[in-house]
């Protein structure tokens, strides 16, 4: 007798061919609708579900397998007599191979103007069924749900190569699948901030050469409807691929620019923290601040401009080493000077916001942690000034900037800056002293420390910072205040003469 094959598939890229060679393997072809007309047009003697269930496809197609003939056949384990004793009492052929790919339920999300009537139609009830069903009892059946394991499976069929492990393998496939599928449904219908059961879907960008470090192995996914503002969007011009590290350090630099979207912006990042952010009226201008900020941390760094790379900015950059420029576009002229050198990466990223909606993950042993992001941009209206003397309305810009800076950078930190520019960034240090030590010290020989200011991401614990900063020539302070010594530090400032200013908000980031 012939074995059964059950093909139902929206995308019916390969189906045809893939009919015929199971033809061919002495498979009686069943099918659906779509894909049955599909088949029958192009010489597959196929037969139809109806042909099996005696009942016609109903409800505009939400039921068409969903039947006790279809699901018995395949779900009856073949060394169960009991199993196959029932189903010949009612004359059910066992069916051995399901082949099923489902309604594009993410196409039609992603559509623009799309209604909810037509987002619901395109979830597939009748394909995850028998996806699900093959995938139970996949010691017998064969479940395909990607188009690209056709040829695959015909290759093992016919080199005796369908053991037990393939069969497991496309069973966890399907589940995967139709788990992907169900998770993309519960995000459409409500998009709830922290629900007890939490299912995302990402979906693989590429394996990667390595991890973190050489003898890690690594892979980049991205979410099955990413957003907008990501490098998962980004588009590589030239250079090697990214690796995990220079993944992690883009979307770093992304965060930060995204500050400054007014500015034409230069922010060049290592190691997970910027060492120069420069803003100015042109590009080229953005650039050498950057570069001043830190002419020594930002060779091998990531680079990100938020405005289409001219040639005399490319013309300065291409005079270091570099590991990726990220811009929203180049000129010819400034992609062929930096594209001169092999290794650089050059990236193109349509820019824009952040969003709002979005969360952030990390990973902890045994679980992840989950929260929505630090989006608040810092205005001088969000402070309030603590110490008798006032900041100057150009400290206080310079302030708001500063705070602005400091939420990207790794805690604890501080960091010292004019209104456009970074000039001292102390990151990671695990007191807040030795942070600002750091941020003080690579400032203070820079032009435009005179009218440089401090800004804390957290608060200070006692008056050693404003002390130290003060002592060293800083005029202006901004930290968010909150701790019990806070009128350590409001003295300190008043004894030293500057303007302390609390922000109010904490911009931990560890
Ligand atoms: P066709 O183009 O062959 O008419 O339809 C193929 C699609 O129908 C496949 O995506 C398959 O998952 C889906 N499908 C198969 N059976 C059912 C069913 O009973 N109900 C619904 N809603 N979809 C089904």
């Amino acid at each position: 007798m012939k074995k059964l094959a059950l093909l139902s598939a929206y995308d019916k890229t390969g189906i045809v061919e893939f009919a015929k060679k199971l033809e061919a393997r002495n498979f009686q072809v069943i099918s659906t609708g779509g894909t049955l007309k599909k088949l029958l047009d192009n010489g597959v003697k196929a037969i139809a579900v109806e042909d099996i269930t005696n009942f016609q496809e109903m409800l505009d197609g939400r039921v068409k397998t969903l039947h006790p003939r279809i699901h018995a056949g395949i779900l009856a384990k073949r060394d169960n007599p009991v199993h196959m004793k029932q189903l010949s009492a009612e004359n059910i052929q066992p069916i051995d191979l399901v082949c099923v790919n489902l309604y594009p339920f993410k196409a039609t999300i992603e559509k623009p103007g799309v209604t909810d009537d037509e987002a619901i139609e395109n979830i597939d009830i009748g394909g995850p069924s028998m996806l699900r069903a093959a995938a139970k009892n996949s010691q017998d059946v064969i479940v395909l749900t990607d188009v690209n394991d056709y040829d695959d499976y015909i290759e093992r069929y016919d080199d005796n190569k369908l053991d037990s492990k393939y069969h497991r393998h496309l069973a966890a496939k399907a589940f995967r699948q139709t788990a992907a599928y169900d998770a993309l449904i519960a995000k459409y219908l409500t998009n709830e901030e922290f629900p007890d059961k939490l299912t995302l879907t990402y979906e693989k960008v590429e394996n990667m050469r390595y991890g973190e470090n050489s003898h890690q192995q690594a892979a980049y996914y991205k979410q099955a409807i990413s957003e907008k503002y990501s490098l998962a969007n980004a588009k590589q011009l030239h250079g090697k691929a990214l690796s995990y590290n220079n993944i992690r350090d883009a979307d770093a630099a992304l965060r930060v620019i995204a500050e400054f979207p007014n500015q034409p912006t230069v922010v060049a990042l290592k190691h997970m923290n910027p060492c120069g952010i420069g803003t100015a009226n042109n590009l080229l201008d953005a650039w050498q601040e950057a570069f001043d900020a830190d002419p020594i941390s930002i060779f091998g760094g990531i680079i990100v401009l938020n405005r289409e790379v001219d040639l005399a900015t490319a013309q300065k950059m291409h005079s270091i080493f570099l590991e990726i420029v990220i811009a929203p576009s180049f000129t010819d002229e400034a992609y062929d000077v930096l594209a001169k050198k092999k290794n650089i990466r050059l990236i193109t990223l349509s820019f824009g916001s952040i969003d709002q909606n979005g969360h952030d993950e990390v990973s902890v042993l045994g679980g992840m942690l989950v929260q929505n992001r630090d989006l608040l941009h810092e205005e001088p209206a969000n402070f309030k000034v603590v110490s008798k003397v006032n900041p100057t309305a150009d400290q206080l810009k310079a302030l708001a900037f500063g705070q602005n800076v400091v939420k990207h950078v790794k805690s604890n930190a501080i960091v010292v800056t004019t209104d456009t520019k970074t000039l001292g960034v102390g990151a990671g240090q695990m007191n807040r002293i030795d942070s600002t030590k750091i941020a003080i010290d690579k400032a203070q020989p820079k032009a435009g420390y005179d009218k440089a200011i401090l800004a804390s991401d957290a608060f200070f614990p006692m008056d050693d910072c404003v002390e130290f900063a003060a002592k060293h020539g800083i005029k202006a302070i901004v930290e968010p205040g909150g701790s019990i010594k806070d009128q350590a530090s409001i003295d300190k400032a008043n004894e030293l003469g500057i303007a302390l200013v609390f922000s109010g908000k904490r911009h931990f980031k560890h």
